[in-house]
C-alpha cells in the first residue's frame, strides 16, 4: 500500500485527537477574533474560545449552514484580509442564494495534499497519466485533482468536459492511465467506445476515480468490467474544500476521512443529537486547518455513517459510507448541485409570478437530463401557443444558461402536481 503521507495518515487516534484539539482551538481563535458571524453566536451561548478544553466540547458550538454563507455574501466569513487571499470559487453562480469560498496559499497547499494523499492511494505516481474530465470553472470541482496529481509528479490533461470522442481520441493518443470524472461520464465513455469500435482492453486506462455524484456499488462493477479498469469514490463539497475531503483506498470499504484536517461528526438533521458510529446520519464538518473560510461545524446536507475502525489499508483516518442519500434538497444532476428554489425563483422573474413546477431528473444513454415541468394557469396565456412557445423558450434558454447545460421545459396542466395525480406524458403540454 503506497502513502503519499504515512506519517499523517497512519497517525495513531490518540495523536489524531491531540493534534485535532490544538487546531481546533487556533481555529476557534481565529474565527472569534475575524469572523463577525462567528464572534456573534459564540457570544449567544456565552462561549469563548478558550473555555474549549477537550474535543467533545465542540458539541456545544452552533452549526453552520449554507443560508450562514449565502447571508454573509460575499466576504463575511473570510477571516483573512482579501489581500491573502489568491484563490476565489463560488459553488452557486448566478443564484439569488451566492456564496464565495476563499483560499489562501496555505489552504491551496493543504488542497494540493489531500488530493495527493487520494491519487496516491489509488496508485497513482509520476509516470501516470491524470486525464481530468470534470469541467474546470468557478466552481472548485477538478481543480484539486489538478494541483495533487501535479504534486505527484503525474503528467495531468485537464481536459475538461468535452464531446465524447474526442475525450476517447485524447485516452487512446496521449495514453491516458488515470480518469478523474462522474461515473456517469465514465458511462457514457463506455458507449461512445462500443460505437467507435475502441476496445478499452487496447488502451492504457487502469484506474478511476470518480466523484460529484452518488453511484452505486452495481455502477462500480459495471464500469470496472467493461472499461477494463478500478474504480474508486471520492468525495468532495466546494464549501469546505473542493475534491479530496474523503476518498476510497484500494480497499473500497469506505472512504476515509482527513482528520487532521476535518473534526467529522454524524448527527441526526432533526434532533440534531450526536449519533454513534454506524448509525447513519447527516455529516457534519469542521475545518481545522483553513485560513480564508473556516467552518464551524458545517451541515453538508450529505447521510453517511462513521467507522473509526482501522483500515486494513493501514491508515487510521476514520471513514465514511458512501453518498447516496442526502437530508437537504439539493438534486444532484450531471455532478452539479441544483437547489431546487433557484429554479423557482427564476421562473418568477421570468413569468413575473410564481408558478408551481417540479424538477424531472432522468438518465437516458448514460447521461442526466433534467425537465423543468411549469404547471400552466390562466396567466400563462392558456390560450395562446405562440405566446406559450415564446414564454417556453425564454425559461429553456434561462435556466440553461444558468446550468451551463442544456435543460427541457415542458408545460404541464393546472393541477397536474396534486398528488392525486401523477404526471405523465399525456398531461404535459408539447409546445
Ligand atoms: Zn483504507
Amino acid at each position: 500500500m503506497k502513502f503519499w503521507d504515512k506519517s499523517k495518515e497512519s497517525m495513531s487516534r490518540s495523536e489524531i485527537g491531540q493534534l485535532q484539539l490544538e487546531r481546533l482551538q487556533s481555529t476557534l481563535n481565529r474565527v472569534y477574533k475575524n469572523v463577525r458571524h462567528y464572534r456573534k453566536s459564540f457570544r449567544e451561548i456565552d462561549f469563548m474560545p478558550e473555555d474549549l478544553k477537550c474535543l467533545e466540547e465542540l458539541r456545544k458550538l452552533p452549526f453552520t449552514n449554507r443560508d450562514v454563507l449565502t447571508d454573509n455574501y460575499p466576504y463575511g466569513m473570510f477571516a483573512v484580509p482579501l489581500r491573502e487571499v489568491v484563490r476565489l470559487h463560488t459553488p452557486a453562480v448566478n443564484s439569488d442564494n451566492p456564496m464565495v469560498m476563499g483560499f489562501t496559499r496555505n489552504d491551496l497547499d493543504n488542497w494540493a495534499e489531500l488530493t495527493a494523499r487520494n491519487l496516491t492511494a489509488v496508485g497513482v505516481d509520476r509516470d501516470d497519466v491524470v486525464q481530468i474530465s470534470m469541467t474546470f470553472g468557478i466552481i472548485t470541482g477538478p481543480f484539486g485533482v489538478q494541483l495533487g496529481a501535479e504534486r505527484i509528479g503525474a503528467s495531468v490533461i485537464p481536459m475538461s468536459f468535452g464531446k465524447f470522442p474526442a475525450q476517447v481520441k485524447i485516452i487512446r493518443d496521449f495514453k491516458t492511465t488515470i480518469l478523474v470524472s462522474t461515473p456517469t461520464f465514465a458511462l457514457g465513455l463506455i458507449r461512445v467506445m462500443e460505437e467507435l469500435n475502441v476496445d478499452p482492453e487496447t488502451l492504457s486506462l487502469k484506474h478511476g476515480v470518480f466523484g460529484a455524484e452518488p453511484w452505486s456499488e452495481q455502477t462500480r462493477q459495471e464500469i470496472e468490467t467493461r472499461l477494463h479498469i478500478s474504480a474508486t469514490d471520492t468525495y468532495g463539497l466546494s464549501e469546505v474544500f473542493g475534491s479530496g475531503a474523503a476518498w476510497e483506498c484500494l480497499e473500497k470499504k469506505g472512504l476515509h476521512i482527513a482528520e487532521d484536517h476535518f473534526i467529522p461528526e454524524i448527527i441526526d438533521p432533526v434532533t440534531l443529537e450526536t449519533l454513534p458510529p454506524g448509525t447513519p446520519g447527516e455529516l457534519v464538518l469542521t475545518t481545522i486547518s483553513k485560513e480564508a473560510c473556516p467552518l464551524i461545524r458545517f451541515r453538508t446536507g450529505a447521510i453517511a455513517a462513521i467507522s473509526y475502525e482501522p483500515c486494513s489499508c493501514g491508515r487510521t483516518h476514520a471513514r465514511i459510507s458512501r453518498i447516496s442519500k442526502r437530508c437537504d434538497d439539493l438534486v444532484i444532476v450531471r455532478g452539479t448541485g441544483i437547489i431546487p428554489d433557484q429554479i423557482g425563483k427564476i421562473l418568477c422573474q421570468i413569468s413575473g409570478t410564481c408558478p408551481n413546477y417540479q424538477l424531472l431528473a432522468t438518465r437516458k444513454d448514460d447521461e442526466d437530463h433534467l425537465t423543468i415541468l411549469v404547471e400552466i394557469s390562466d396567466i400563462f396565456f392558456f390560450d395562446e401557443m405562440k405566446k406559450q412557445r415564446q414564454f417556453v423558450e425564454m425559461l429553456h434558454r434561462h435556466l440553461s444558461d444558468f446550468l451551463g447545460w442544456e435543460v427541457a421545459v415542458k408545460l404541464v396542466e393546472q393541477g397536474a402536481f396534486d398528488p392525486k395525480h401523477k404526471v405523465n406524458d399525456s398531461r404535459v403540454f408539447d409546445v
